[in-house]
């Protein structure tokens, strides 16, 4: 590999636009190509926790993402019917104190736009969905989906949980349906205002085997979001997502609290999305081909932590090409994963057993990581 390296990045989703930027920091230059024409607001909120917004200080970002999203005092778990208080796990002044910046819920949409429009023009090739690549052993042939072609020293697949790099590296394999659906709905607050309840800014509505999570997107708190977890004994994997109704909300969620009903009731234009996961993968990567966020290590989002970690993939893949050097990017490859394969495996284990701030517990080992300053770990001692 002479002078800098190409590097190809395939989606530009949170994770690959997160990876372009750090690169880009860091002196590399990446170009990113995404299979959708353009990018939506798409209806759905997102935390982003301490240990993003560390990420997005890094990039210069943190100011903007301030003023974009809420920030919750605390975040709750009430019980489904009666709405007793079953944790309260305070955010707010307290975790830019204890885990050294804001937590935050956004808008996924508004998100992903800063991003975008962060990256230099150029970057980001739209329409461009990849169908093969070729490792040539001195470089990579990509091949897209409108007949045309790109060779790169370096592919970094973040290309979500049907990854295309996944099935090139490990063959063909759907991810599992977990047997659960996830309800998404954004609406305006004023809709509630007719309900005259004291709404909060972060809970988690929980039974025992479904829940509701509960938030503001906006930094005005003037839209609220609901993302469900209900189980669905069967998915059709043909698609992504299907519209939702109220009347099924209501179904799914009979005798929960007045709040949650009023929730429904405040809101016709409902989602649904199958929660999809795969078992933690043997390899994240192979010759000049590696893989980030949810092509590695899909997860159900009962932790709110799945973009998070995509975003901290792509913080710690720049930290070991930056500290081994692009032109032993297979030794880059294996201090990447060495530092990231416990904890995203711990992650996909809790967000999978959906038990995460359910009761009181230390949040800690989640929200105070730093990717740029944690101590890195060698391969070999890695598991
Ligand atoms: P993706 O976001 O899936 O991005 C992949 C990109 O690659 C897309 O833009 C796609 O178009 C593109 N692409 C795919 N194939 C190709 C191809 N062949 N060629 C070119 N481009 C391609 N996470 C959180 O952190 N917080 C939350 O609150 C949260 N809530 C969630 C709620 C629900 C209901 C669900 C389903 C998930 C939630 N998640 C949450 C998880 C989060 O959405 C994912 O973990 C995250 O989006 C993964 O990011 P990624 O960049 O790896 O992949």
């Amino acid at each position: 590999m002479m002078g800098k390296p190409r590097i190809a990045i395939v989606g530009a989703g949170l994770g690959g636009i997160a990876a372009a930027l750090l690169l880009r920091q860091e002196g590399f230059e990446a170009t990113l190509y995404e299979q959708a024409p353009a990018f939506a607001r798409l209806g759905a909120g997102i935390h982003v926790g301490p240990n993003v917004m560390k990420i997005m200080r890094r990039l210069g970002l943190e100011p903007a993402m301030e003023a974009m999203g809420s920030h919750p005092d605390y975040w709750y778990s009430r019980n489904w019917d009666d709405g007793a208080v079953l944790a309260q796990i305070p955010l707010g002044d307290y975790a830019r104190r204890a885990y050294g910046a804001s937590y935050l819920t956004v808008h996924r949409g508004d998100f992903h736009r800063l991003m975008v429009d962060a990256a230099p023009a150029g970057a980001l090739r739209y329409d461009k969905r990849l169908v093969a690549l070729e490792d040539r052993g001195p470089d990579v042939a990509l091949r897209f989906a409108d007949g045309t072609e790109a060779v790169a020293d370096i592919v970094i697949g973040a290309d979500g949980v049907n990854s295309v790099m996944r099935e090139h590296m490990l063959g063909a394999e759907a991810p599992r349906y977990t047997g659960y659906v996830g309800h998404r709905a954004v609406f305006p607050a004023s809709a509630l205002a007719r309900f005259g309840m004291p709404f909060d800014q972060c809970v988690k509505w929980w039974s025992e085997d479904r829940h509701m999570m509960v938030y503001y997107v906006t930094e005005r708190q003037d839209e609220y979001y609901y993302v469900t977890g209900v189980p669905q004994a069967e998915w059709d994997m043909t698609k992504a997502w299907v519209p939702s109704s109220q009347e099924e909300m209501r179904e799914a969620f009979a005798g929960y609290h007045p709040m949650v009903q009023a929730l429904i009731d405040a809101c016709t234009e409902i989602t649904k999305w199958p929660l999809l996961e795969r078992d933690p993968l043997p390899l994240w990567s192979r010759g000049r081909l590696v893989m980030l966020g949810d092509a590695c290590h899909p997860m159900k989002p009962h932790m709110a932590q799945g973009a998070a970690m995509a975003i901290e993939d792509a913080a710690m893949l720049a930290r070991a090409l930056t500290v081994v050097g692009a032109e032993d990017h297979e030794t880059a490859f294996a201090l990447y994963r060495a530092n990231r394969i416990e904890r995203a495996s711990r992650v996909q284990k809790v967000s999978h057993d959906n038990t995460w701030l359910r009761d009181n517990e230390d949040p800690s080992w989640v929200f105070g990581y730093d990717v740029f300053t944690v101590p890195l770990v060698e391969p070999a001692r890695a598991a």
